[in-house]
């Protein structure tokens, strides 16, 4: 534990004897460290651990937790007219066995105010005596659906619970009038409901797997279900590896084989703990609990929907693994069709590749790796091809010397050549004409690059290639600089090369003694 050797370095070098409730802390939040075993460690050292400060920093990380959790469950306190309602009202959820209820309306409110009534094309709140609709709480979305009667066609688009609990429906009205009082139909989209619980159940079954696999410091940090995916936070101090995550898929997908019976079960707070299930260590809960098991393998507390067997998941995939905080890992999974699919998409683009190859797919990546080899030394052969097309031209320029005021001017503007070929061309030719300069401009895709050398003599008169450069890249929109006898600089505007070419003669004019 190479962190806690450090806290207890910066313990001696301090002459300190207890250690910050703090670092303690961070220890076992951060690094999964338990405290008995920081304590154990600094004992035999004779440190102590300011536990009293331990403590009212997990006290503190409990509270933000549960700020952090009621402020995403619960309807913003905006909606505070969903406050006001009389205590004695009530919504009661019976969702768990039904998907479809017949139920009365007991309040609808419209632009936060209570109203009687609720007109085709409008949105607003409705609450009723008891409802299918489970309330977005605990990581699960909320359900949406249909609410109707004869006279009235809505669509609930969302389900939330108010701050007092209450379960508000989240609606738009399709046709007709729903008014308070009026008896409704309330029916759960159930398909979506169903992926909702296979997510909801995978994410039981794989908080205990990370258990079993990456031990009993992992906990539940947040999670989020919907119909499409999973998402699992969780506390670990490394990434996972390859193999990590092959076991974990491995085990889920095992234990929703096995087609266990997901059991619900109500009881008393201190009977589900006795019972081993698993709860957030920072969630008060109330003396009454509902425990949800999958067969003997997982046991949690939870208030969410579920599939009746653990087979209904059909199959398990994680398709991300990252850290989203220090200490706490995400992890995104699909179950049933979802994973199935992803599955498919990935075969797919093995296939669709093996085919762009012509190869088998099981040939793929030999086929791939010899075809990334070839390019590599296509390209090899192309710069090396170019490198002795650039020699060729080297008589070519050469004839088109010009001797201004003793000094002998070669210049050339040349496509497609890279800054190394410029520069072996460029000293070439210098050490061909003597008492000269040589100014050379590379255009390359869109850009200019302009390389200038002078011989010992042709400096001796007053030639400096830094200051030449440096006007001529201007021409060409960029800059640069250099020595007397060496200078190389870039410009943006490759189609002013040859006019910054040009100017090299009256600058010479100047520059010459
Ligand atoms: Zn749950």
């Amino acid at each position: 534990m190479t962190i806690l050797n450090a806290y207890i370095k910066e313990m001696t070098d301090n002459n300190q004897s207890v250690l910050s409730g703090e670092n303690a802390f961070k220890l076992y939040d951060t690094y999964g460290f338990p405290l008995e075993l920081t304590e154990e460690i600094l004992e035999e050292k004779n440190l102590k651990v300011d536990k009293d400060e331990f403590n009212n920093e997990m006290e503190s990380q409990r509270t933000r937790a549960r700020n952090a959790r009621s402020e995403s469950n619960y309807m913003g306190a905006e909606e505070n007219i969903l406050n006001k309602i009389d205590s004695g009202v009530e919504t009661r959820f019976v969702g768990y066995s039904e998907t479809r209820t017949e139920t009365v309306v007991e309040i609808i409110s419209k632009e936060n105010e209570f109203v009687h009534s609720i007109e085709q094309g409008e949105e607003g709140f409705v609450l009723t005596e008891k409802t299918p609709f489970y309330a977005e709480m605990g990581g699960q979305v909320g359900d949406t659906g249909l609410i109707y009667n004869e006279s009235f066609e809505g669509e609930v688009f969302d389900c939330k619970k108010s701050i007092a609990g209450k379960i508000v429906h989240v609606i738009k009205a399709k046709k007709g009038q729903l008014k308070t009082g009026d008896s409704v139909i309330l029916e759960v989209n159930n398909e979506r409901r169903q992926n909702i619980c296979r997510n909801h159940t995978a994410t039981h079954i794989l908080h205990k797997a990370l258990k079993t696999i990456l031990g009993d410091h992992v906990n539940q940090a947040g999670s989020l279900v919907d119909k499409d995916k999973l998402r699992f936070d969780f506390t670990h101090f490394s990434s996972l590896t390859d193999e990590e995550i092959e076991n974990i898929e491995e085990l889920v997908n095992k234990e929703i084989m096995e087609a266990y019976m997901v059991d619900t079960q109500e009881m008393e707070l201190e009977d589900a703990k006795k019972a081993g299930a698993m709860a957030l260590f920072d969630e008060k809960y109330a003396d009454k609990v509902r425990v949800v098991s999958v067969g003997d393998f997982s046991k949690e507390l939870c208030g969410g929907t579920h599939v009746k067997n653990s087979g209904q998941i059909g199959m398990f995939k994680i398709i991300s693994e990252s850290g989203i905080a220090a200490g706490i890992r995400r992890i995104e999974a699909l179950t049933g069709v979802n994973a199935l699919k992803y599955m498919e998409e990935k075969t797919d683009i093995i296939k669709e590749g093996a085919n762009i190859l012509k190869s088998s797919e099981k040939e793929f990546i030999r086929k791939l790796t010899s075809v990334v080899n070839e390019l590599k030394e296509k390209e090899k052969e192309i710069n090396d091809l170019k490198h002795k097309l650039v020699a060729g031209a080297e008589d070519e320029i050469l004839s088109s010397m010009v001797n201004i005021k003793g000094v002998n001017l070669i210049t050339a503007k040349l496509d497609g050549v890279d800054t190394n070929s410029l520069r072996d061309l460029a000293e070439k030719l210098r050490s061909k004409a003597k008492d000269g300069l040589v100014v050379l401009a590379g255009i390359s895709e869109d850009k200019v690059n302009f390389v200038a050398m002078a011989s010992k003599e042709a400096v001796s008169k007053g030639v400096h290639c830094g200051k030449i450069i440096k006007e001529i890249a201007a021409i060409a929109g960029g800059g640069g600089g250099g020595r007397p006898d060496m200078a190389q600089a870039g410009g943006k505007l490759p189609e002013k090369a040859q006019e910054a070419l040009n100017k090299i003669v009256t600058i010479l004019e100047t520059l010459i003694k």
